[in-house]
Order: structure tokens, then sequence, then C-alpha cells
């Protein structure tokens, strides 16, 4: 049972439709996902009218969970949260924000400002976050994410630490761009482990939140 709240599709820089993408998801035994494309204030609204489409229709058709969403990505820090609730006002369930991975030139200040965001639900791939960022996201009931993409991957370890330290709520997504990226069976917990995250969390961070945020998305 994989649950994955951020995917890329073509609306972005993936290489699969929405369709796709969530078919292949339902194939690879996924319960639910997220088609979170990057967006800023130029596509927001286009980008979760077009990808609700084809999640209403997987759900209609396949019985997976198909969420629409966006990844609020390289905006200025300090227009995340108009943004963040714009995504909410369009429709999209699940607003990731693209937080300060060590591998890209992310505003300062982006991982703060999504934390303090009523309306965004996950911080991914946050890079060198800081304890106080940490107690942020435990105050707001953000999820921070553990990530399986290559790259953002890196600070998965310092995420992990950090976030159990200060009792942070930890999510594996995969960050899809193209259809092997999605996780095998099994694979979350190999990324959950990888991190650092001892044994006895696994079920909260691969079952229980997930499952927090569905009931999230349904309210
Ligand atoms: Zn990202
Ligand atoms: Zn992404």
């Amino acid at each position: 049972m994989t649950f994955d709240f951020h995917t890329h599709s073509f609306f972005s820089d993936g290489v699969l439709s929405p369709i796709e993408l969530i078919r292949r998801a339902h194939v690879a035994g996924y319960r639910a996902i997220a088609v979170t494309d990057h967006v800023g204030l130029a596509n927001i609204e286009q980008v979760i009218r077009e990808v609700s489409r084809d999640c209403l229709l997987a759900e209609k058709h396949w019985g997976i969970k198909a969420l629409p969403g966006v990844e609020l990505t390289h905006i200025p820090a300090a227009a995340i949260g108009e943004c963040a609730k714009l995504a909410k006002k369009c429709g999209a369930k699940v607003v990731v924000v693209h937080g300060e991975t060590p591998v890209e030139p992310v505003e300062p200040g982006t991982n703060r400002a999504a934390l303090m965001s009523s309306y965004v639900d996950i911080l991914a791939h946050p890079g060198f976050i800081t304890t106080e960022e940490a107690q942020i996201a435990v105050v707001n009931q953000i999820y921070l994410e553990i990530t399986a993409r290559g790259g953002h991957s890196l600070t998965n370890g310092h995420v992990a630490k950090v976030g159990l330290a200060v009792g942070a709520k930890l999510i594996v997504n995969s960050d899809s761009h193209s259809p092997d990226n999605l996780m095998k069976a099994g694979f979350a917990a190999k990324v959950a482990q990888g991190a650092g995250i001892p044994v006895e969390f696994l079920e909260s961070v691969l079952v229980n939140h997930p499952l927090e945020l569905l009931k999230r998305f349904e309210a």
C-alpha cells in the first residue's frame, strides 16, 4: 500500500499526462496519489483546473484516490502565503511547497514562509531545516517530506533527525517526474530507513501520516 502526495505530470516538467501518471500509480499498487505540478502565480489556476479533470476520471473508474495539487516552486518567499491561499481557493487539495533543497537556489526564507501558512500541507525537501522551523511545522501541522528523489535526498538524514527531535510529522514522497520514479511496494520504507528513521516510527511515517492527510483532504 503506497501513498504519494508529490508527483509531476507534463503540466510542468514530468513526462506523463496526469491520467497516465495516475494509471501507472494505480497499477503499481498505489492507494493514493497527488499530482502536484510546479506552479507560480502564472499557472496556478490553469494547472489545477486541468489536473482535476483527470483526477475525477481516475477516481470514478479505477477507485484510486487521485488528488489535484500544486507544488509552489521558486516563488518569492514573501508571496508563498498568498499563492498557497489562491491554490486552495482554486480547488487544490494538496499544497506542497518546494523547500530549500541543497541542490537548487531556492530563496532563503522559503521554508519558514511555507511553514507559517495555514494553506500549506507539505514542505517538500526542506534541506537544512532548522530546529525552530521544524517546531513551527509541529504547531501548524505541516508535514515534512523525506524524499525519494536524488539530489533533494542528500539532506534526508538531517530532515529526519531535526524533525523527529521535535515531534514533527514526516512523510515519504517520490517527487516522480517519470514512470520509473513511482515507488514500488516497500520502496518508501527503504527511503525512510535510509534517512535514519527508526523502525518504531515507520508505521507512523508510511501509513498513519498519509491516512491523516487523506482525511484532511476529504474535509
Ligand atoms: Zn520540489
Ligand atoms: Zn517536485
